[in-house]
């Protein structure tokens, strides 16, 4: 980053591990020996999953062109052939019977349901020629797009060359935006996923509700629980007794939102106490005067009465992070978008990190390797010339223009500016779980002309399209390249097709290609089959393709920590001075707190509960609930609710209850799980559940779904993000429900 906002902008998420966002120095290839195995069987394909984001190597196992089933690939750089229960059920996705099965156009009014099936060609040019349309009357960018998942990278591509600046995806303003952010603003760079935490080399790991076990990356838990074995310490700050917290030897059962008022707590002690590390900060931060100052009234004993944490216990656990300092692995978290102040409680995350010396240490936070990939040949897509309609670079001054607001394209799509927003492509991810405030994003479908859903399985917005697109499951197809620079060893890992589309469903590259192709497009796509397309992009890397795709990945070899970087590997800290900012320029020149504040929260009204809400390790957001083997394991979520505060009102455990938000609107029936593991004010459940769309024979109607709760939202003014953790919710019984 050269300092200016701009450069911010674009590199808060370069190091995300996409091909498009590596940059930097090269480096010889290292083409990994097989550890073992010897060459793959005829009837085995080396892959990666998707059935969640952090893409496990696998080796998919074919017989008559069907996946019998799918194994993990010990030859991957970072998974060493572990999959979790979801990537095992990867075929329980590719052989669900409830799978869009061909193209479908809308025939009956937007969101009855009613469609007629048409051929690939009558799809495309529909498609085609409605884009054209659009483009012609109301200018390119009055199409956005909401992408997911590396088979998107292929659409945003032609979305580009098509001229519309306007895409977003809930990974940013949903889930890990705000960490990017704040680390960015303090360090110079973001994170990227997977996020590089030094857990095979900490001594003490700090996790601010993150929910390692439950929320299950196999290769982060399996060195979590190594970490464990190992003897480092866990202090889990969560007001609910989670996985990771029953086994925590410090559990802080904090109060909801408050969490910066324990880091600046933290920060008090060991800046007060002098816990911090002196020679790191000397030599590598500036800004420490300014922050020694802002901390000093923030002592355990201010901090005690906000988080209800007890100041003995704030300064104990300060002390142990300096006793392990630099190898304290303060985990960022993945979905931290809580409360609105979200990039704020980033920021003074990342401060900890700094004043223990954590970042780019062993055992803390890692330091990104980047890979020059080859560029695809073909004319640079067109600069937008209008300026975006999501907000991000503008009311959302740190926002990713990469990655977008998708709360922000809705809002433009009802209000109708910086101007009308007439069509949405839907590519990957589910708008009415993954977006709160489902009212909005309904009352926004409501004023396209055009609404296009390209996805595997019927799932609920499915209604509402005019066009439905059947898109190849990750095992029927090839996918841009997973390119990962947050690896201590980062590598580039393969994906091809095991078996042939089912259906007529198609993969992503081919519907961009045809598209591409009848908007006159293609040149933009310069390669006919992927073998080219992979060929192109590793090119300058001297990689053997055949090996690539004999073993699935090719590592590279890694600079990780401070002391390993080389000249060419650019500044330590890519920010305004070099240095890490403990004091923000950026920030203050924007009007915003240069260094984190705590805001009070909202407490619960008398009856009523705050809705958290997280992960099961069987199952990935709102896409696997209809997938028979996880079905199998877990059907159904539950709240819940602390034993006693359930006692209080009457409730049972296992009692079918309906929860109902502060705006009056009502979950489907969830059992309620009494326990002693969560605090009175809190009511918890597993995201995904609650299905509405029949279609999904397993998962409709099993379960509640916590999006159908979330009418409220505080969003973040830095980047857009929506806080989801504001919403208050009650139990109705009997009588109350009717
Ligand atoms: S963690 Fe599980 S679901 Fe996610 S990519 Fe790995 S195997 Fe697949």
């Amino acid at each position: 980053m050269a300092g200016t906002r701009r450069d911010f902008l674009r590199s808060s998420t370069a190091v995300a591990g996409t091909l498009t966002a590596v940059t930097g120095a090269a480096s010889a290839t290292e083409l990994e020996p097989p550890a073992h195995r010897g060459d793959l069987p005829a009837h085995t394909v080396a892959s990666n999953c998707e059935m969640c984001f952090w893409r496990c190597g696998i080796l998919a196992e074919v017989q008559d062109g069907r996946v019998l089933k799918v194994e993990g690939n010990p030859d991957h750089p970072l998974t060493h052939g572990r999959i979790c229960a979801r990537g095992n059920a990867g075929t329980g996705l590719t052989y669900d019977p409830d799978r869009l099965k061909f193209p479908m156009l809308r025939t009956g009014a937007r969101g009855e349901g009613k469609f007629k099936r048409v051929s690939w060609d009558e799809a495309l040019d529909f498609l085609a020629t409605r884009l054209r349309e659009i483009k012609q009357k109301h200018g390119p960018e009055s199409v956005a797009m909401f992408p997911h998942g590396v088979a998107a990278t292929f659409f945003r591509t032609l979305m580009k060359a098509y001229g519309s600046p306007n895409q977003a995806e809930p990974a940013f303003a949903q889930c890990r935006g705000p960490r990017e952010v704040g680390y960015a603003l303090t360090f110079g760079r973001g994170l990227g996923s997977p996020e590089p935490v030094d857990l095979d080399e900490t001594k003490l790991i700090v996790l601010i509700g993150s929910h390692i076990g439950e929320n299950v990356f196999t290769s982060q838990v399996t060195q979590f629980a190594g970490a464990l074995e190992r003897g480092a310490k866990l202090i889990v700050v969560d007001p609910r007794l989670s996985t990771a917290a029953a086994k925590a030897d410090w559990w802080l059962p904090i109060r909801p939102g408050t969490d910066i008022a324990l880091l600046l707590a933290w920060l008090n002690v060991l800046i007060t106490e002098g816990g911090y590390d002196h020679d790191y900060i000397t030599r590598y931060a500036s800004g420490f005067g300014k922050l020694a100052r802002h901390v000093k009234e923030f002592t355990p004993e201010w901090a005690e009465p906000i988080t209800e944490i007890p100041a003995a216990r704030i300064r104990e656990t300060a002390h142990a992070m300096a006793a392990a300092k630099p190898a304290v692995a303060l985990h960022p978290g993945r979905h931290v978008t809580w409360y609105g102040d979200d990039s704020q409680r980033a920021r003074a995350m990342a401060l900890v990190t700094a004043l223990l010396g954590a970042y780019g240490r062993k055992g803390g936070i890692f330091l990104p390797t980047p890979i020059d990939t080859g560029k695809i040949p073909g004319p640079p897509p067109p600069e937008p010339e209008g300026e975006r309609a999501d907000g991000a670079g503008s009311t959302y001054p740190f926002a990713s223009e990469e990655q977008g607001v998708t709360n922000g394209l809705i809002d433009a799509t009802i209000s109708g500016k910086p101007y009308p927003i007439k069509g949405w492509i839907v590519y990957g991810q589910n708008v009415l779980e993954s977006i709160p405030r489902r009212q909005r994003t309904l009352e926004a479908i409501d004023k396209l002309d055009l609404m296009v859903v390209v996805d595997v399985l019927p799932v609920e917005q499915i209604r509402f399209a005019d066009l439905v697109l059947p898109e190849a499951t990750y095992l029927e197809r090839y996918d841009m390249p997973h390119v990962v620079s947050t690896a201590k060893k980062p590598f580039i890992a393969v994906r091809f097709p095991a078996a042939e589309p089912l259906y007529e469903s198609k993969p992503g590259w081919w519907i961009t290609k045809q598209l591409a192709r009848r908007l006159d497009l293609e040149a933009y796509f310069p390669w006919e089959t992927p073998e080219e397309h992979l060929e192109m992009l590793v090119k300058p890397l001297d990689v053997n393709v055949t090996a690539l795709r004999a073993r699935g990945a090719v590592t590279f070899p890694g600079r990780p920590y401070l002391d390993d970087r080389l000249p060419g590997d650019g500044p330590l800290f890519p920010t305004e001075d070099g240095k890490i900012q403990l004091y923000s320029k950026f920030l203050e020149e924007y009007g915003f707190d240069p260094m984190p504040r705590y805001t009070p929260v909202e407490d619960p009204p008398p009856g009523y509960f705050r809705l958290i809400y997280g992960r099961a390790p069987v199952h990935s957001f709102a896409r696997s609930e209809n997938n028979a083997i996880l079905d199998g394991l877990m059907d159904e979520n539950e709240v819940w609710l602390n034993d006693e505060a359930a006692r209080n009102q009457g409730l049972a455990h296992g009692q079918v209850v309906t929860l109902e938000n502060s705006d009056g609107v009502r979950s489907l029936p969830i059992k309620v799980r009494a326990t002693p593991g969560i605090r009175p004010d809190c009511a918890y459940m597993v995201h995904g559940f609650g299905h509405r769309s029949k279609k999904l024979h397993l998962a409709y109607d099993k379960g509640a779904s916590d999006a159908d709760l979330m009418t409220r939202v505080k969003i973040d003014p830095l980047m857009g993000g929506t806080g989801m953790r504001v919403n208050f919710i009650r139990v109705l019984t009997g009588e109350e429900v009717s």
